[in-house]
C-alpha cells in the first residue's frame, strides 16, 4: 500500500510506525512476563518504549536504504548512460553503442535486484545487436540501391553477407535460363560443382534455406571449398516467389541468433536487387544484340568499334576490321525462301564466331553483311583469319529437305595503323572498298587493303 509518492519515504513511515506499535505493545508484553503492572504501565516506561520503537524503526530504515539504494542507483546510472549514448548516436552510423565494460552493471546479489541487473545487461546486449543489425541492413540496402550491374552487385552483396554473418567464404549463383551460373565467389574452390549440387536445386525449389553439414573427407577431396567449413548454408533468393539464385555461405561455427536475423533480412532485400540486376542485364542484352543471329547489332557494334579504335590509338596497337557479305544471297532467298535465308544467316554468324577469338567483336552490320572488329590484328592476321572464315563457310552446308545448300562469302579487310587512316570511318571505308573489290574480282574471296 502506497502512502506517499516516494518508496523510501513510505518505507520509513512503515518502519517507524511498526517501531511505535512495538513500543505501544511492549509494556503489556512485559506484564505477561511477570513485571508488576505499576512498573510497566507508567508514563516514563511507556515513553521510553515508544522512543525505542521509533528509533529502531528509523535505524532499520537507514540500514535498508544504505543497502538497497546504491544498487538501485547503479541501475539508474546504467540506464542513464545508455540513454545518453543512444541520444549521442542518434542519426549517426556509429553503432558501437556500449562496450560491456561501458554499460553492463555488476550483478552481486541473487535476488530481485540481481535479476534486475541481469535483465538490464541482457537488454543492453539486445539493443546493441539490434542497432548493429539495423546499421548493417542500412548499408546493405544503400549498396544494393547503388549497384545495378549483376557481377558487382553479387560481389558486394557476398562481401557484406560474409562480414555481417561471420561466414568465412561463399558464392552467389544465379539461374541463367535453367543453368546455374556463378556471379561471385569468395573462397569456394569449385563453385561450378556447388552450382550443380542437389542442395542448390532443393533451395531453389523449396524456397527454404538448406543446411549442409560437410563431411571432412569431401573437403579433403577438394570438391567444395578452399577452407574447412563445418557447415554450408544455401540461401535461396527469389522475387515474388520466382526463384532467381542462391547465396552459398560457409561457416566454422553455428550462427548466433542475431546473425540469422541479419541473414534473413539481407536475403529478402537481395532477392529484389538480384531481380533488378537480371532484368537490367536482359534489357542490355536485348538492346545490344541482333535477335536473329545473336551477335551485336549495328548500333552497339559501331559503339564498340569507336571504343576499340580509341584504345588502339592510345595504346598504339593494331586494330583490324573485316566486312563480310554473302554472295548472291538474293537468289538464295528467291530459290529457297526467306526462312531458309535466315537459317543461313544464323549459321554464318555461328561459323564466324567460332573462328574469331574471345575478344573479337562480331556485328550484324546490315541485312546479310557482317562486320568483325579484331583488336590487335595486323593486316597479315586479318588475311589469315578472314581466309579461315571464308573457307569454313565454303565448306559448310545447310540442309533443307533433301536439298543441300551451299553459300560463299566475300570478305574485305583493313587494319589500323594504315597510311590513309586517321579516322575510324576511314578504316571502315577501306574495308568496304576491299569488299567491293572482292565482289568485283569474282566473289568467294578475301581482299585486304594494303
Ligand atoms: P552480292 O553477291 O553482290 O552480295 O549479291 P546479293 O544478292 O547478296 O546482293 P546483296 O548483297 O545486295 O544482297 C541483299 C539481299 O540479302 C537482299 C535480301 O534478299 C537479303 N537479305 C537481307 N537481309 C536479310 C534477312 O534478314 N533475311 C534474309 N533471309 N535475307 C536477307
Ligand atoms: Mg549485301
Ligand atoms: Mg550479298
Amino acid at each position: 500500500m502506497r502512502i506517499t509518492k516516494k518508496v523510501f519515504l513510505d518505507l520509513a513511515i512503515w518502519m517507524v510506525a511498526f517501531g511505535l506499535s512495538i513500543g505501544l505493545i511492549f509494556p503489556w508484553f512485559v506484564i505477561l512476563l511477570g513485571v508488576p503492572r505499576p512498573i510497566a504501565i507508567q508514563p516514563g516506561f511507556y515513553a521510553a518504549c515508544l522512543g525505542a520503537g521509533a528509533l529502531a524503526g528509523g535505524v532499520n530504515f537507514a540500514i535498508a536504504r544504505w543497502v538497497v539504494a546504491p544498487r538501485i542507483r547503479v541501475l539508474a546510472d546504467g540506464m542513464h548512460r545508455v540513454e545518453i549514448k543512444l541520444r549521442d548516436m542518434n542519426g549517426t552510423s556509429d553503432v558501437d553503442m556500449c562496450t560491456y565494460e561501458d554499460c553492463a552493471i555488476s550483478i552481486d546479489s541473487e535476488d530481485e535486484l540481481g535479476e534486475s541487473a541481469r535483465a538490464f545487461n541482457r537488454l543492453v546486449d539486445t539493443l546493441a545487436n539490434t542497432l548493429k543489425t539495423q546499421d548493417a541492413l542500412r548499408s546493405f540496402s544503400k549498396m544494393l540501391a547503388g549497384t545495378l550491374e549483376l557481377n558487382p552487385l553479387a560481389q558486394n552483396s557476398l562481401d557484406m553477407f560474409l562480414e555481417h554473418t561471420g561466414s568465412i567464404g561463399g558464392a552467389v549463383l544465379y539461374d541463367a535460363g535453367g543453368e546455374m551460373k556463378v556471379a561471385a565467389n569468395r573462397g569456394l574452390k569449385n563453385p561450378t560443382s556447388v552450382a550443380k549440387s542437389d542442395h542448390v536445386k532443393m533451395a531453389l525449389k523449396s524456397g527454404q534455406p538448406q543446411h549442409v553439414g560437410i563431411p571432412e573427407e569431401i573437403f579433403m577431396d577438394g570438391v567444395l571449398t578452399d577452407f574447412r567449413p563445418q557447415e554450408i548454408f544455401v540461401l535461396p533468393a527469389s522475387y515474388k516467389g520466382i526463384p532467381l539464385g542462391v547465396v552459398v555461405l560457409g561457416k566454422t561455427k553455428p550462427y548466433q541468433a542475431e546473425e540469422w536475423i541479419r541473414l534473413e533480412l539481407f536475403r529478402q532485400s537481395f532477392g529484389l536487387a538480384l531481380n533488378n540486376a537480371l532484368t537490367h542485364e536482359r534489357l542490355q542484352r536485348l538492346a545490344a544484340l541482333d535477335p536473329l543471329t545473336g551477335v551485336y547489332n549495328r548500333r552497339f557494334g559501331l559503339g564498340r568499334f569507336h571504343e576499340e579504335f580509341e584504345r588502339a590509338i592510345r595504346s598504339s596497337t593494331p586494330l583490324g576490321v573485316m566486312m563480310m557479305d554473302i554472295d548472291h544471297f538474293k537468289s538464295v532467298n528467291d530459290t529457297y525462301g526467306h526462312q531458309v535465308g535466315d537459317r543461313i544467316l544464323k549459321s554464318i554468324a555461328t561459323l564466324a564466331r567460332s573462328v574469331l577469338r574471345e575478344g573479337d567483336i562480331l556485328v550484324r552490320y546490315g541485312g546479310e553483311e557482317f562486320l568483325a572488329i579484331l583488336p590487335a590484328a595486323s593486316s597479315e592476321d586479318l588475311r589469315i583469319i578472314s581466309e579461315r572464315i571464308r573457307r569454313s563457310v565454303e565448306d559448310s552446308t545447310v540442309r533443307e529437305g533433301d536439298q543441300t545448300i551451299r553459300v560463299t562469302l566475300s570478305i574485305g579487310g583493313a587494319s589500323y595503323p594504315h597510311q590513309n587512316v586517321e579516322k575510324e570511318s576511314r578504316l571502315l571505308q577501306l574495308a568496304d572498298d576491299s569488299l567491293y573489290r572482292a565482289k568485283e574480282t569474282g566473289r568467294n574471296r578475301v581482299v585486304i587493303s594494303n
